[in-house]
């Protein structure tokens, strides 16, 4: 009864966020081979992420295969307790002949053991008998920047983008069957069981041709209901902690004549997010502005590079209905911007500061990254003099200030990954001292800072190997109800 109750529960509320749905391309949700994708986060985040959006339509595009989604919360906070059924068709998870994950940070890594252990599957990818459950399958961001922390709890690991390898590899496995031996041999996917280590990825997917787009929108996805297009993949610049600019290599840029054309095809668009790691530094930025603003789209980005900020750029930006902006200087300290790779002058700064208060925006963000490797407490107070100085521009410019403070984490593959980095209580204490010192400096700006915990988790989940699903048996023996909740686990110690 009580089981009953539980699905009926989930079910109107997942038909209820289907309702809301638009749909530009139907997916078949079924087929020969069926699918379980998941997006190991809130629905609305899911929804809003366009490496997930395109594993879902490149899905439908195989003929013989059929997908369905899967979130473990619905509504962001309040995880899902099991059992897990599907998001279209409420088909129980452990039912799929796959099940694909689409990871896009590292943080999500620790979603897995609660989902894997409610659908009885046994985490180690060795304790799995072939055939018994479904085929797991991870890829995304988070899995390229470190393919080697589930290579013993995947079947599979994609490790490269998954224009150039998803197809094909459903391709194979519809042909020869969901079993890891099948896909051993294909480029971007690594089978652990069979290969010693990743094999060499295809070339980078030409986004010019076919740029990732939304085909599913929904008013819960984090862009407040807007559409997606990623007008650019990769970065040109050289920020040494940056893994965006690694494993998006070469940077490529969607032409602004192919974006009006995939515009001019959709008349339904009235409200739109650019999606790209750094948009501002897109070789025709003008162009696709304008081509918004002609259009009269409301535009959903915020981000912005400051030095781009030229007055065209910002009447613009003004006109596709932007109100706030977020810069991010990283540091109050030259000395540790000159070593993170991302020089800034600080007259010209504050001098843009003050041409964003007078082109009308209301609302200014500064991002800040502590913890970066040399960082002193000298550093920390060129900060809070940095912030102190931008809270009396923002005073004088009408603009609403807020600081936000996140934990430098080395990622692997960047030129930082071997650089250390602070441990959790280090971070609380710096935050700390930043937070009263910035209080006492500018008492009226907002700050926030983000959980040193959870950066120190980040830390080693971006470093941690193969050796990662021993750990999580270690959490699942001192902890047995990991019911589909992430683990909130120690971090033992880095060796970086
Ligand atoms: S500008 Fe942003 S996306 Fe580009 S390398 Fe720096 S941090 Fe990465």
């Amino acid at each position: 009864m009580t089981r009953l109750a539980h699905r009926f529960s989930y079910e109107e509320a997942a038909a209820r966020l289907q309702r809301l749905e638009r749909a530009e391309v139907n997916v078949p949700i079924a087929g020969r081979l069926n699918v379980g994708l998941v997006f190991p986060g809130p629905y609305g985040m899911g929804m809003s992420n366009l490496g997930f959006l395109t594993v879902h339509r490149l899905t439908g595009t195989v003929p013989g295969i059929g997908v369905e989604r899967f979130f473990p919360e619905l509504t962001a906070g309040q995880p899902l307790t099991p059992p897990f059924y599907s998001f279209e068709t409420r088909r129980p998870l452990g039912d799929f002949d796959l099940l694909a994950f689409s990871i896009s940070f590292e943080g999500d890594f620790d979603r897995l053991p609660g989902l894997l252990k409610a659908l009885g599957i046994p985490l180690r990818a060795a304790d799995r008998r072939p055939g018994r459950f479904p085929l797991l399958v991870v890829g995304g961001a988070g899995v390229a920047a470190n393919p080697a922390a589930l290579s013993r709890l995947a079947d599979l690991v994609v490790t490269g983008e998954a224009e150039t390898i998803w197809p094909g590899l459903l391709a194979r496995l519809l042909a020869e069957g969901p079993v890891a031996a099948a896909a051993a041999d294909l480029p971007g996917v690594w089978a652990p069981a069979h290969r010693p280590a990743p094999p060499a990825s295809p070339p980078p997917h030409d986004v010019a041709r076919a740029p990732a787009y939304a085909h599913l929108v929904t008013p819960a996805n984090a862009f407040g209901g807007a559409h997606l297009i990623e007008v650019m993949r990769g970065c040109p610049r050289h920020c040494v902690f940056c893994l965006a600019r690694v494993i998006y290599h070469p940077p490529r840029a969607v032409p602004a004549a192919t974006f009006a054309a995939w515009l001019a095809g959709r008349p339904w668009i009235d409200d739109l997010g650019l999606i790209a790691p750094s948009l501002f530094d897109h070789p025709e930025l003008e162009e696709l502005l304008a081509i918004c603003a002609e259009r009269g789209l409301r535009l959903r980005n915020s981000s912005v590079k400051w030095e781009r900020l030229t007055d065209s750029v910002l009447t613009l930006l003004h006109r596709c209905g932007v109100k706030g902006l977020t810069l991010a200087p990283e540091s109050g300290s030259a000395e540790i911007r000159r070593r993170m790779g991302k020089p800034l002058r600080e007259e010209a700064f504050f001098a843009t500061m003050e041409r964003i208060g007078a082109h009308g925006f209301t609302h200014l963000k500064l991002y800040f990254l502590v913890g970066f490797p040399g960082e002193t407490d000298a550093d920390l107070e060129a900060t809070a003099e940095f912030l102190e100085r931008a809270a009396g521009t923002a005073q004088r410019t009408g603009l609403t200030l807020t600081a936000a403070f996140g934990g430098f984490v080395p990622k692997q593959g960047t030129p930082a990954a071997r650089e250390g980095c602070a441990g959790a209580a280090e971070l609380k204490r710096r935050f700390h001292w930043l937070k009263r010192r910035v209080k006492a400096a500018a008492p009226r700006l907002q700050v926030r800072f983000d959980s040193p915990d959870q950066i120190a988790r980040q830390a080693f989940l971006a470093q941690v190997g193969p050796e990662l699903v021993d750990h999580y048996l270690k959490e699942e023996a001192r902890c047995p109800v990991m019911r589909g909740s992430p683990i909130r686990g120690e971090s033992p110690e880095l060796d970086v």
